[in-house]
């Protein structure tokens, strides 16, 4: 994981494109990093960030795994399953 010293070179880039109070700076950024993620990185970042940010967490009723909203659906019960725990 990137962060600390690491992280440098990324708020450099940020900085020659405008800084980061300029959108279309960050947006550029942004995108250029996801596109460089896969699709497994972007999925435990997402898991990640959630945690740590408190955000809306769905997990599964059976083994717990962190959930997609697409995932659970519109429903919010108590027992919501994942789709492997479901055999989908
Ligand atoms: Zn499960």
């Amino acid at each position: 994981m990137a962060s600390g010293e690491f992280a440098i070179p990324v708020y450099d880039i940020l900085d020659e494109l405008g800084g980061d109070q300029d959108i279309n700076a960050l947006n550029t950024v942004i995108d250029s990093l996801i596109h460089n993620m896969t699709g497994r990185e972007v999925e435990q970042w997402a898991e990640r960030f959630r945690r740590v940010h408190e955000l809306h967490v769905l997990s599964c009723h059976e083994c717990g795994r962190a959930m997609s909203e697409e995932e659970c659906g519109d429903e919010s019960t108590e027992e919501r399953v994942c789709d492997e725990c479901a055999g989908l």
